[in-house]
């Protein structure tokens, strides 16, 4: 196996894409580590990027926030005008883990792990988060939602990986929310998942709505129409009960002893519902 440290995303992009065997990013090392030290991968190369020109910066950008692929869930979490602006990505990205794991986990790398159960991706989808991607043939932007391919995998080809995630400007109406459910307090992967960012007009309705649900599908899911039952309502119980049913019907989950296809499912819609009264009163929606 060979550890490498380059010089520039060049030179990154360049060593992966002549690689033969398997290659591993490692950002914070949190699930590539543990999946060396279990023997469930032997990589031939590990490319070490965290040290390349801005990739632990977050910064403003056209209104919105680029946030660097080596940036920890911590140092989001210490970000005042971060937070303020996207507290439900920062919710996301804050829950994985402990104290140990939040001083070195990154956001792209919950992202291109692959679980369907990664807690910073519902945030950014429902956000419309967009990636970087850096590869041989240069730089392109990628809806983050497009990033995952299925369990473990994503639509990375080959030499690509990700510099940084784009969340973009918002009015001033607007916030977001991420819940989990877990049957411990901490320290455990989602049952269910969901993200919500909700804009509102400035009488209090709802005028542009994202859902995203997770751990309830191969994929992080977008549900369209769980964001359009909630547009031009004030979440009364109307919407929120189309909002509900629109995130169940998304949901095609795999059945295990930590929950029933039913259970999930069921449990994703209540997250959905939480959520989405939470984002709204973060939103000024209940003054
Ligand atoms: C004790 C413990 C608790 C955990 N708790 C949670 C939890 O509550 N919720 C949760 O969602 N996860 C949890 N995890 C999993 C893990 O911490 C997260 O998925 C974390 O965000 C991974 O980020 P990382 O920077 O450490 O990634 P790494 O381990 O460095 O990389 C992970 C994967 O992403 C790829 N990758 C990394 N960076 C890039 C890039 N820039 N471009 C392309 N590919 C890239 C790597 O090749 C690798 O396949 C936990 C892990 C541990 C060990």
């Amino acid at each position: 196996m060979k550890y490498v440290k380059p010089e520039s995303l060049e030179a990154a992009a360049t060593l992966l894409a002549a690689e033969a065997g398997t290659s591993r990013i490692l950002a914070g090392g949190t699930d590539v580590l543990v999946q060396l030290r279990s023997e469930l991968v032997e990589p031939d190369l590990i490319v070490d990027i965290k040290h390349l020109d801005g990739l632990r910066d977050i910064v403003e950008e056209n209104g919105g926030f680029r946030i660097g692929a080596g940036v920890s869930g911590a140092q989001m979490g210490e970000h005042a005008a971060l937070c303020a602006a996207w507290p439900g990505v920062v919710e996301g990205a804050e829950l994985i883990g402990s104290t140990q794991i939040q001083g070195r986990c990154t956001m792209v790398g919950n992202l291109c792990n692959g679980s369907p159960a990664a807690d910073s991706v519902p945030g950014m989808v429902a956000a419309g988060a967009v990636a970087r991607v850096h590869g041989p043939d240069g730089e392109r932007d990628v809806p983050v939602k497009e990033i995952p391919a299925g369990p473990g995998k994503t639509n990375l080809g080959k030499g690509e990986f990700i510099t940084s995630i784009f969340l973009p400007a918002r009015p001033a109406n607007a916030s977001d929310a991420y819940l989990r459910f877990i049957p411990r307090t901490e320290m455990d992967i989602a049952v269910a998942s969901a993200g919500v960012n909700l804009e509102l007009a400035e009488d209090g309705t709802v005028s542009a709505a994202r859902v995203a649900v997770g751990a309830v599908a191969p994929t992080v899911r977008l549900v369209p129409d769980a964001g359009a039952a909630l547009v031009g309502s004030k979440l009364d119980d109307a919407a929120i009960a189309a909002m509900v049913s629109a995130v169940e019907a998304a949901c095609s989950p795999i059945d295990d002893k930590r929950g029933t296809v039913e259970y999930r499912t069921t449990t994703a819609g209540v997250l959905a519902k939480r959520a989405a009264h939470i984002a709204y009163d973060r939103a000024g929606g209940a003054k």
